[in-house]
């Protein structure tokens, strides 16, 4: 028999937690008979002592088994997700899912809002009418069923103890350990019930990663825990030092998905919504070219019916700004070398597309369009950003953001800069 204080002290002095220890942890936690001081206590010991792989598998299976999982046994498909660590105009799910489906695959996409600086996939999702992100389990299977892919919020019955344990995270410094992530990443994903998983693992300014080496790290722990727990997983590390594509916001980022499922989305987002949907089909063994799925629209048709059977309607016009302002003058003529992530992040939540509390309001129609993308020959004093917004008011302190930091943007008079790789490296 142990005592929350028992183990606290043991990882606190740098030892491990046995097995047993992690179960009866979990356990009496959600009895209440350990508090949130002493979890917070044992979350901050974690985070400077780490996890080895093996509490890391105990801890994680813990997580798993504090809720439901998915049965999906029903379907007659391979299953396979795609999980994002966030970044800035990432839209790549409201893409990847229906492009997936239509390669035969069954995509179970249980997904969050955004949070801070980067997009939720919900969050653009509900800018279109009628779309419903709250379905029930059997709601969830027979949307999958019928539509080929679901994108929904994971239920308060998936993995419950994650977001006890977020809630803490995030108000005791404790969200940035890798261990901790990986384990409330995978906890949700194991347990949503998919046989395979590809991982996007963002790395730059707009990352929650900011270096090559966190991101391979964090790649490599989700990578043996997803493979631990019987889910096939590979990772990909793609860049994210400038936004994906050109539109950050809600709508707008509806608007700019559509056109990559009619194959006329910007560059960096189709490579990489490719090279995932290759990694996806790999794992499922389906033998299909999702480029051919865009070009005859059968990606587009399998959208429109997952808009459908979640309520929406997929040719409603989307909400559009009442006030849009171009910004961010180019400080030279030359090559864009350098328009960074987090700082047009950063403006797009102040004008209103994200939220700083969880349960704040979004804008559907507020966001911002790069009017220019780094490799674009510029003109000295052509605005780079369009903002569109609300409320006029929104626009100061979205221009703030701009403004706060240095290098956020860069022009060369002498050289473009080197093509950036849709994919950095594969894990897995
Ligand atoms: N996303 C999650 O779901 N959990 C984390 O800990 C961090 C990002």
């Amino acid at each position: 028999m142990t005592d929350a204080v028992s183990l606290i002290t043991a990882k606190r002095d740098g030892r491990r937690l046995a097995d047993d220890d992690i179960r009866w942890l979990f356990d009496a936690y959600a009895a209440g008979a350990v508090a949130d001081e002493q979890m917070s206590a044992l979350l901050m010991a974690i985070f400077f002592r780490g996890l080895d792989r093996a509490e890391l598998r105990t801890w994680t299976a813990a997580m798993i088994a504090s809720g439901d999982r998915l049965d999906l046994s029903s379907l007659t498909r391979p299953t396979v997700d795609k999980h994002s660590t966030g970044g800035v105009g990432d839209k790549v799910s409201l893409i990847l899912a229906p492009l997936v489906a239509a390669c035969g695959a069954a995509v179970p996409q249980l997904s969050g809002r955004g949070l801070g600086h980067t997009g939720g996939t919900l969050d653009k999702l509900e800018s279109i009418p009628g779309f419903r992100a709250a379905l029930s389990p059997e709601e969830t299977v027979a949307v999958l069923a019928s539509a080929g892919c679901v994108i929904c919020a994971a239920g308060s019955g998936l993995a419950p103890a994650d977001r006890r344990l977020y809630a803490l995270r995030d108000v005791t410094g404790t969200v940035e350990s890798i261990p901790l992530i990986s384990s409330s990443i995978m906890s949700k994903k194991i347990a949503e019930g998919t046989g395979a998983l590809v991982l996007d693992v963002k790395v730059g300014t707009g990352a929650f990663m900011k270096s090559l080496d966190r991101a391979r790290e964090l790649a490599q722990t989700m990578v043996a825990l997803g493979e631990e727990h019987g889910v096939r997983t590979r990772a990909l590390l793609t860049p994210m030092d400038t936004p994906l594509g050109r539109a950050v916001g809600n709508a707008v980022e509806v608007e700019e998905s559509l056109a990559a499922l009619r194959g006329e989305g910007p560059e960096d987002l189709m490579e990489v919504t490719l090279a995932l949907a290759r990694a996806m089909l790999d794992l499922t063994g389906l033998d299909a070219d999702p480029a051919a799925a865009i070009a005859d629209g059968r990606a587009l048709m399998a959208y429109r019916t997952m808009i459908r059977a979640q309520g929406g309607d997929p040719d409603a016009l989307l909400a559009l700004a009442p006030h849009i302002r171009p910004s961010l003058p180019a400080p030279a003529t030359g090559w864009l070398t350098r328009l960074d992530a987090l700082a047009v992040g950063t403006a797009a939540w102040r004008l209103g597309a994200g939220r700083a509390r969880k349960e704040d309001p979004v804008s559907a129609a507020a966001g911002i369009i790069c009017l220019a993308k780094p490799g674009d020959w510029v003109h000295e004093g052509q605005p780079l950003l369009e903002l569109r917004a609300d409320d006029e008011d929104r626009f100061a302190p979205a221009l703030a953001a701009l403004a706060a930091q240095d290098g956020v943007v860069e022009v060369s008079e002498h050289e473009p800069p080197p093509p950036a790789p849709a994919v950095i490296e594969v894990i897995g």
